[in-house]
């Protein structure tokens, strides 16, 4: 069979570069700011980079960009390196931090300046933003421009010292103040500001910018491939002026993709801040959200979320993915993997009038049908069981096929029982369903009488588990879109259900904070690693059976 392999853009541009000898080998890094939660966006960066790496039999370096210390917060630090190693990205346990690089970030601004190509500024930041012209004028050359290369070293040094106030000179690259892309217009590279470092105290008062730091840090790291968003394309030509003009051997290249988008999902930080002051969510990693603590406490799996980013592939124009084919991804990858075991989520009484009281019996069950692998479990069954309000009706429709008066099913992987009775409170709620059995129709006995033709799920009373069990749904009203007028958000109040009294079968007595289930005929379930304790376990619906996502 031909199997054909197409490759990405990235992958092209890479084999390019190898063929022609640019390189002769990748460096890869993810570069986060350490100024928040990684989410599934980031994800996608992640795992690009770590899997070109791999591809390749390179190096994959995970780096924080922490050169701009307004922004950053160290308590963030240590659960963007746990969703790193929990994605599987494995950058060998070495954790760079861009902070590190401030002296050779220093070392390039003096050798740009040597070179004429750097100069002292004491235009004020309204005056530069003036002189810089706009898209459609040129920008105007400052008044400070042409200073010589020792003046503009002995401020240099005296800005490094302290001996300036904030804000009252930056050092700028001499590029081209009338070039038609603004980001060459002599940027800033640059400023003074007396900030303590999270890394480097107060050993710096003055901080590269980004677009002068980036590159560096690259080149320093012998990056090949600097992979990035769409966004900083039009900021490539001034990485390409860096990495050139401080004549590194082998110069890092930029290469840009376009960013994840998620269909009516809300990533954007300034809603999720707003969700968790309003109480809407329950932090950051409440599972209705897609930061990666979100995916993992719901219970996405690595796994799956590899698999998302394949099939989403790697573009350079900006569409929405689907949230559907997530799901999908997840039930792919749990479907082999997940027990199913029975769980009754809004529990109704059967009684089994002709069942011995104090009798039980075990069931050998499989545990997944499609994986022999898993093995067997025992079942327990007795006369008193809980079934699923929904599969029982009083008046039921036409092709109704599960238990109302009269009617016969199959309890999965028990026997057949007949709907004799059922009890009712004062609110007419029915509260208690009575069947009775017939002994000859043990699952696996062989029996070959009548046929039913509903199987339904129970759990028996005397063994049961209790659990809670949320069910999520988009906390996007997706009917009437993501935003209101006024820029808010849209959110939809019922995205969660609490069910306090749900039943589960007695093999749940071991589930951990983590683990994954199919509830059978229902969905995918994971224990809550944040609210479940010894004495309460709580379950997250990560998706339902049934979906809305075909593979093309
Ligand atoms: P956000 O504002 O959403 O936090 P960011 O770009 O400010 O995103 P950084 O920490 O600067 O966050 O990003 C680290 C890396 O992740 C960058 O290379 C960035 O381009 C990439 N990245 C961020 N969002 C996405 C996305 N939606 N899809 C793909 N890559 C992304
Ligand atoms: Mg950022």
């Amino acid at each position: 069979m031909d199997e054909k392999v197409s490759r990405n853009f990235i992958e092209n541009e890479i084999d390019k570069d190898l063929a022609e000898g640019r390189y002769d080998h990748v460096v890869t890094r993810f570069p986060p700011e350490p100024n928040g939660y990684l989410h599934i966006g980031h994800a996608k960066s992640i795992l690009l980079n770590y899997g070109l790496a791999k591809e390749y039999g390179g190096t994959f370096h995970f780096r924080f960009d922490d050169t701009n210390p307004t922004k950053e917060k160290t308590e963030f630090v240590d659960s963007i390196i746990e969703d790193i190693k929990w994605l599987g990205a494995d950058f060998g346990d070495e954790v760079l931090f861009a902070s590190n690089y401030f002296p050779q970030m220093y070392e390039g601004a003096v050798k740009l300046i040597k070179k004429g190509k750097a100069y002292v500024d004491d235009l004020s930041a309204e005056e530069i933003r003036a002189y810089r012209g706009t898209l459609t004028e040129p920008g105007k050359n400052s008044p400070y421009r042409d200073r010589s290369v020792e003046e503009n070293l002995s401020l240099f040094e005296a800005m490094k010292n302290g001996e300036f106030p904030d804000g009252s000179k930056v050092l700028r690259a001499k590029i081209d103040m009338v070039s038609p892309n603004i980001n060459m217009r002599d940027p800033v590279i640059y400023r003074i500001a007396r900030m303590t470092h999270h890394n480097t105290g107060d050993q710096w008062c003055i901080y590269p910018m980004y677009d002068f730091a980036h590159p560096i840090e690259d080149a320093v790291e012998g990056i090949t491939h600097s992979i990035c968003t769409l966004e900083f394309e039009d900021h490539r030509p001034l990485y390409d002026w860096v990495v050139t003009e401080l004549e590194y051997d082998h110069p890092p290249r930029q290469i840009e993709f376009a960013k994840l988008y998620l269909k009516n999902v809300v990533t954007g930080k300034r809603y999720i801040k707003k969700l968790v002051e309003d109480g809407v969510v329950d932090g950051w990693d409440d599972p209705r959200l897609v930061s990666i603590a979100a995916l993992r406490r719901r219970g996405y799996t690595p796994e799956s979320i590899r698999m998302f980013m394949e099939l989403s592939g790697i573009s350079k124009a900006n569409s929405e993915s689907d949230y559907a084919m997530l799901e999908y991804c997840l039930r792919e990858d749990l479907r082999m993997k997940a027990n199913r075991w029975m769980a009754v989520l809004d529990p109704i009484k059967l009684v089994i009038d002709n069942y011995p009281d104090d009798q039980v019996e075990y069931m050998d069950v499989e545990n997944n049908q499609e994986n022999p692998e898993a093995g067997t479990r025992k079942v327990a069954f007795s006369k008193v069981l809980y079934i699923d309000r929904d599969d029982f009706m009083e008046e039921p429709p036409k092709k109704y096929f599960r238990l109302f008066p009269g009617n016969e099913v199959r309890l999965k992987n028990a026997y057949f029982v007949k709907c004799v009775d059922y009890k009712k409170d004062a609110d007419g709620r029915v509260t208690e369903i009575h069947c009775t059995y017939d002994p000859e129709t043990r699952s696996g006995s062989g029996f070959e009488g009548r046929k039913v033709k509903g199987t339904i799920h129970w759990v028996s009373a005397e063994s049961a588990i209790d659990a809670e069990v949320r069910l999520y749904e988009n906390i996007v009203d997706e009917e009437k879109g993501k935003l209101n007028e006024d820029g808010t958000l849209n959110y939809n109040p019922n995205s969660l259900t609490v069910l306090t009294d749900c039943k589960l079968e007695a093999a749940f007595a071991d589930a951990k904070a983590g683990d994954h289930f199919q509830f059978l005929r229902k969905g995918f379930y994971c224990v809550d690693s944040k609210d479940t304790t010894a004495d309460h376990l709580v379950f997250n619906r990560i998706v339902s059976l049934k979906s809305s996502y075909k593979p093309s």
